[in-house]
Parts: structure tokens; sequence; C-alpha cells
């Protein structure tokens, strides 16, 4: 994952790994450690959007935009993504 950075594709700003973003269940979470699914919900957030409050824009990009890096690396974790999204959210225990 060394080759990887994750950015605002409009801004450039970077993810802190703080949970910044806010899921209409309630929960709040870092939506960059669960390629976009509210670990509340399960509900999956294809679009993201940039923090101004940490120094980002206001602007929404697609989560998978945000990804940046060596092309053969960010085309796997995309399509590892991708087949994320289309599992059944596993029942809590
Ligand atoms: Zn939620
Ligand atoms: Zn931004």
């Amino acid at each position: 994952m060394a080759d990887i950075h994750v950015r605002c594709p409009k801004c450039k700003w970077e993810p802190d790994g703080k949970p910044h973003w806010a899921c209409t269940c309630g929960t709040v979470w870092d939506t960059f450690s669960t390629a976009g699914r509210c670990p509340g919900c399960g509900k999956i957030w294809k679009d993201t959007q940039c923090v101004i409050n940490a120094g980002g824009c206001t602007a929404w990009s697609p989560h998978l935009d945000w990804y940046d890096g060596l092309d053969e690396i960010i085309e796997r974790l995309k399509e590892e993504i991708k087949e994320g999204w289309l599992q059944e959210v596993p029942a809590r225990t």
C-alpha cells in the first residue's frame, strides 16, 4: 500500500485518518478505513466529500477518485473495493 496516496481530486487534501465523515444513521467514522462503507448501517457512500474543517474543500468526488498512485496498483485496489461493495453486508452479531 506504500505507493497509494489518498487525496482529494479537487484540492489535493489528504485525509489524516480521523473520523471526519458522518452517515445519515449517525455514525461518524473515517470513510477511507472502510472503503466508503458505513460501519454502523452498512450504507455505501460512493461519493466522498472533502473536509473543509481539516483544511480541505467542500467538493464531493467519487470515492474511487480519491485513490492515487501507480496505475496497476490503483486499478487492483479499485477492483477490490468494487467487489466489496457488491457483497452483502454481514449480519451483525
Ligand atoms: Zn450509517
Ligand atoms: Zn478537497
